[in-house]
């Protein structure tokens, strides 16, 4: 009976095991046709310095077109990661940020700093300073123009070789930044190794700001850290008044987050620009 049962056990583990590999190429083949059939869109949203009331930057966050319906970019990057086609997706939104960026510095609409997310697999194991290189030749634009922002986690293992990789970027004028700071739990070291520019303190924290037994103490430490290192430090996920007000009585003046504006498509953008460049001439 016992061998019964476990033949059986077996005979189950296996049956599931043979469809969640099923299910894992059926979505590797519905991502690599989504690359191929183009199906990627980009929304921007605003990195504001609240001090000279400008947009410094521009992060590029991507979405799925999918039959109609739109998928956030939590429930793909990561499948996408486990295959290689994270590399060629990241080429297509670069090519597509660039080319965006370009129609605007020529339309004289905005003429500052695009930030794409790069993932951790693209860094080690693909050619992105080959790719940074091509593509902003092929655009015409200058290196200044663009930032890459790397999970804490992501660099906190890094090998020579992409050490290597982030100084050759570095010199090249692109600007590198650590995204979702304070969630790796890394040594330090790395900030100066890797040319970072500018740390994103993670939104749990800046999350908790609202709450009793808040996390200003670590906000307060990563916002030091950053000044004491002549790093740009911005919060991200504002959206409430109380977190601004926070974050500023601790010296940070850069933010990113709903409460100021939400990502959205170029056109959105346009508008919201042009709104918000208005404002600020009265004001
Ligand atoms: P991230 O790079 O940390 O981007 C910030 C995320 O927080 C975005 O979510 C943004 O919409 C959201 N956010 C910004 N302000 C607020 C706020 O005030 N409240 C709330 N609740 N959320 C806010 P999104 O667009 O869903 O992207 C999620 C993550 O997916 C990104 O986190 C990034 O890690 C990844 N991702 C997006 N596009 C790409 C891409 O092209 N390549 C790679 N490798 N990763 C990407
Ligand atoms: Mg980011
Ligand atoms: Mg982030």
């Amino acid at each position: 009976y016992a061998k019964n049962k476990g033949k059986n056990h077996f005979k189950f583990y296996s049956k599931q095991m043979n469809k969640n590999h099923n299910f894992q190429a059926e979505k590797e083949i519905e991502l690599f046709n989504a690359i191929k059939n183009d199906e990627f869109i980009i929304h921007f949203q605003p990195e504001i310095d609240l001090k000279t009331n400008k947009v410094f930057a521009l992060e590029v966050l991507s979405r799925w077109k999918k039959n109609n319906k739109v998928v956030m970019p939590n429930d793909f990057i990561s499948d996408l990661d486990n295959t290689n086609h994270i590399i060629e997706f990241e080429k297509q939104i670069l090519i597509k940020a660039c080319k965006q960026l370009k129609l605007w510095q020529d339309r004289d609409i905005y003429n500052g700093v695009i930030s794409i997310n790069i993932s951790g697999k693209h860094l080690e194991t693909g050619d992105l300073y080959k790719l940074v290189v091509d593509v902003l030749k092929s655009h015409k634009l200058e290196a200044k123009y663009l930032e890459l922002e790397f999970n804490e986690y992501d660099v906190m293992k890094i090998s020579t070789k992409t050490l290597f990789t982030l100084n050759n970027l570095s010199v090249l004028g692109v600007s590198l930044s650590i995204d979702n700071f304070g969630k790796g739990f890394s040594s330090f070291n790395y900030l100066r190794e890797c040319s970072i520019s500018k740390l994103k303190i993670d939104k749990s924290y800046i999350d908790s700001l609202t709450k009793e037994n808040n996390d200003e103490d670590i906000v307060k430490s990563i916002i030091d850290l950053g000044i004491n290192m002549g790093l740009s430090v911005i919060a991200e996920g504002i959206e409430v008044p109380l977190q601004d007000e926070i974050i500023k009585k601790n010296s940070c003046t850069k933010v990113q987050g709903f409460f100021y504006a939400k990502p959205m498509d170029s056109k959105e953008f346009e508008h919201w620009y042009k709104n918000f460049n208005q404002l600020n001439i009265k004001a």
